[in-house]
């Protein structure tokens, strides 16, 4: 069987270069459903963009890569495309997309774009063998039968390692440097934090605002969750990403409250209550139970000097902590690196050595914070490697 264009990978980024690559194109994967990381987004109601995206939004060895095919295919042109469709949609917050209704939706909004387009999506096919003699030779297998399909144009879009249950698989780094394109390292990412003993067990369920930093990287201003495993919630998921293992975390506990002025009118106003009464007044007053195995709270309000509370306000804005690892790849909601961007044109996605093979979406070594910009980069590199297929002669 001959096609135009082959897609691996009917995810994100596959369906959505289907529905741009011109004319006879294919997409297979192994999944019984397309685009089941879709499906289970944003809590069920898919992040589908940010109204703010940039390159400073990403990870990547080359943070410059993915400036052209974001500019070229922003946030305002999908949401374009979701309200055509009559999906409502509503922001939640940080600029963050959701559908009202369900994730399902801009599922099938893909599937039908792809489908409008021409595109055939043979699901439940496993991917034998990826071959190039003049054109691309791939084996398959669906059905019980083995076929052999011929494409000019190879789009790998299988995604990164993360979540190995609902189908990830590493065969893009595997076709990758099969055709002698480099692959960055890759590790879980945007992934809760374990620790090796059950030290937030006692407070697990407790969330707070908190601001979070690993030793490098911005600082997030988001929610930590504490959790039995150890701290999870979106300032955790994002401090993931840049994280290092053996390396601790800051956390500014207080990042919204002046404890200085709070502790120092205590001292006139409840000079006989405990600070950690005061305390519990701010935070939660399980957190502060479990800081006075740390931290030395004892005491009234009234026997604490200028000294010794600038020392707590300076030790909770700047909580430390260690984490023994992450809980990697189970629960990651992407894999940090993957193809080096240096082996890619940055306005096609096709590999500089290797004439017709593209590689599109989580593949990639772009990855995007929480907050919708992992998707906004499949539909932004597929619409850039699509177009220049959809364009070649
Ligand atoms: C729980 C969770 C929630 C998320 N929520 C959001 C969110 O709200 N907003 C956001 O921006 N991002 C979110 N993400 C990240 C986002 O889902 C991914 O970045 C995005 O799906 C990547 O698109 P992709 O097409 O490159 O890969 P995928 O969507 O992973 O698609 C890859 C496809 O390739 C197929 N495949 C893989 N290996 C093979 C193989 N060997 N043979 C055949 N087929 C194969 C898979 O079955 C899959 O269908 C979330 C991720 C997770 C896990």
């Amino acid at each position: 069987m001959k096609v135009r264009t082959l897609i691996l990978g009917a995810g994100a980024a596959g369906l959505f270069c289907a529905a741009h690559a011109g004319r006879d194109v294919l997409v297979v994967d192994h999944a019984k459903r397309a685009g089941e990381k879709i499906r289970i987004s944003g809590g069920g109601r898919c992040n589908f963009t940010n109204m703010d995206v940039s390159a400073k939004n990403f990870l990547s060895q080359n943070i410059h890569f993915c400036k052209s095919a974001l500019a070229r295919y922003t946030p305002w042109d999908f949401i374009g495309l979701v309200s055509a469709y009559g999906i409502d949609w509503h922001e939640k917050t940080l600029g963050q997309l959701f559908c009202d209704n369900s994730a399902k939706d801009i599922v099938n909004m893909l599937v039908t774009e792809a489908e409008k387009a021409g595109a055939k999506l043979w699901l439940e096919t496993e991917i034998v063998e990826v071959r190039r003699i003049d054109r691309f030779i791939v084996s398959l297998r669906r059905n019980g039968k083995d076929i052999t399909v011929e494409a000019d144009h190879l789009v790998v879009a299988t995604g990164g390692k993360s979540i190995p249950k609902m189908g990830a698989t590493g065969l893009a780094y595997q076709i990758a440097e099969q055709f002698g394109l480099a692959v960055t390292d890759t590790r879980a990412a945007l992934v809760p934090f374990t620790f090796s003993d059950s030290r937030f067990a006692e407070v697990s369920g407790i969330a707070l605002p908190v601001l979070a930093r690993a030793a490098t990287g911005p600082a997030f201003a988001e929610a930590l969750l504490c959790t039995h495993r150890g701290l999870s919630g979106p300032a955790m998921l994002q401090v993931s990403s840049y994280w290092t293992s053996g390396e601790a975390v800051d956390i500014d506990l207080i990042p919204t409250i002046d404890l200085t002025e709070t502790l120092r009118k205590a001292r006139s106003t409840d000079p006989r209550k405990s600070v950690t009464t005061i305390l519990a007044r701010v935070l939660p007053s399980r957190l502060v139970d479990h800081l006075t195995a740390e931290f030395d709270l004892s005491g009234n309000c009234a026997e604490w000097s200028d000294g010794r509370i600038e020392n707590l306000r300076l030790a909770l804005s700047h909580w430390q902590v260690k984490p023994t690892g992450t809980e990697g790849y189970r629960t990651a909601e992407v894999t940090l690196g993957g193809v080096d961007t240096d082996g890619l044109s940055s306005t096609t996605m096709e590999a500089k050595t290797v004439d017709g093979l593209y590689f599109i979406g989580e593949s990639v070594d772009v990855t995007g914070w929480l907050g919708g910009y992992n998707f906004q980069w499949a539909w932004a590199s597929a619409h850039a490697a699509g177009t220049a297929i959809a364009n070649r002669a």
